[in-house]
């Protein structure tokens, strides 16, 4: 049996005056995963998180975190979660040295300093103002005050966006360590690739909804997990040469046919296309991304989502 989860959110709503924020979310997060909340902008993700921790009082459904209902026992959770805010920003002065010591000063059991700044490759900047560091150290700082706690569960909003490629890597990178620790980790993102690339489980959200939840490879391998791309002679393909299995969907267009179906499908294509005498002179499969699964699954926003090529 598994263990029940350490956050359970049940019909999560929210609204402010007459915006619906969040619908309907419901999730589970398992102890020791990073669990992903990945949707476009606007979506719920920050209401979401906000609300399940107890920060916004909430206009519906059932919350729990570690067992305990955050909106009647805040202080007990504080001691258990950390937390890094979209919005959270420090003070221009503030050295690094400091914001660890104040931050830790609000802990029964905080971590070591010291360790938690050679963890996030901060060592050496003990004495560099916030206003100083890099983005990239901005947001490693940020993980370290979300740690200092020695948190059960960390959440994380957003930590990568706006940061170049290579502190994102470093970024996810610390984020696979922080786990590694025994913590569970809460990914908000609007990035798919940071979602496939990092996540055990992820909900994608729409318009305050969840619209699926699953494991990227789950979501990812649905019957229809792979498209073919056969390019023949213009006038030889025609749609009527195929007796196109009933899964499949397909597009004929200038000349090329798109097929979307389970691999059976695809080579079903194949041979109908053979006995009709058609030889492809190009073809090229792709599997199914995340980014296919959101623009199946969802509305407008999905447009906004974002990839980066790696
Ligand atoms: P995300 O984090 O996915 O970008 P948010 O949770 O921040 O989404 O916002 C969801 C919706 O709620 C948006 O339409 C946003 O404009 C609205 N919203 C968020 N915070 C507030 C607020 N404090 N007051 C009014 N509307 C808000
Ligand atoms: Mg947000």
């Amino acid at each position: 049996m598994n263990a029940s989860p350490v956050i359970d959110v049940q019909h999560l709503r929210k609204t402010y005056g007459g915006t619906v924020a969040v619908a309907d979310v419901s999730l589970a997060v398992e102890r020791g995963e990073i669990f992903g909340i990945l949707g476009p902008n606007g979506s719920g993700k920050t209401t979401t998180v906000e609300t399940m921790l107890g920060l916004r009082p909430t206009d519906g459904g059932r919350v729990r975190v570690l067992g305990l209902d955050p909106h009647r026992h805040p202080r007990r959770l504080r001691e258990r979660v950390g937390v890094q805010l979209q919005q959270a920003r420090l003070p221009a002065q503030l050295r690094v040295g400091e914001a660890l010591e104040l931050y830790a000063s609000f802990y029964r059991n905080p971590a070591e300093p010291a360790e938690l700044l050679d963890l996030l490759g901060l060592t050496g900047q003990q004495r560099t103002a916030f206003a100083s560091l890099s983005g990239g150290q901005q947001q490693r700082l940020s993980i370290a005050l979300a740690l200092v706690g020695n948190p059960e569960i960390t959440v994380l909003d957003e930590l990568t966006t706006g940061l170049d490629p290579q502190a994102r890597r470093t970024t996810w990178d610390l984020i696979e360590r922080v786990r590694a620790r025994g913590v569970t980790v809460v990914l908000v993102t609007h990035d798919m690739d940071e979602a496939a690339h990092l996540c055990d489980r992820l909900a994608i959200i729409d318009h305050g909804t969840v619209v699926a939840t699953g494991s990227p490879r789950d979501l990812t391998a649905a019957e229809s997990a792979y498209t073919l791309t056969i390019r023949a002679g213009t006038d030889s393909l025609t749609t009527a040469a195929l007796p196109l299995p009933g899964s499949s969907s397909f597009d004929l267009v200038l000349g090329e046919l798109e097929v979307t179906g389970s691999p059976q499908d695809l080579t079903n294509v194949l041979v109908a296309l053979a006995q009709h005498g058609i030889t492809p002179v190009a073809v090229q499969t792709r599997t199914r991304t995340l980014e296919d699964v959101f623009l199946g699954l969802a509305g407008d926003g999905a447009a906004s989502l974002v990839t980066t090529s790696r």
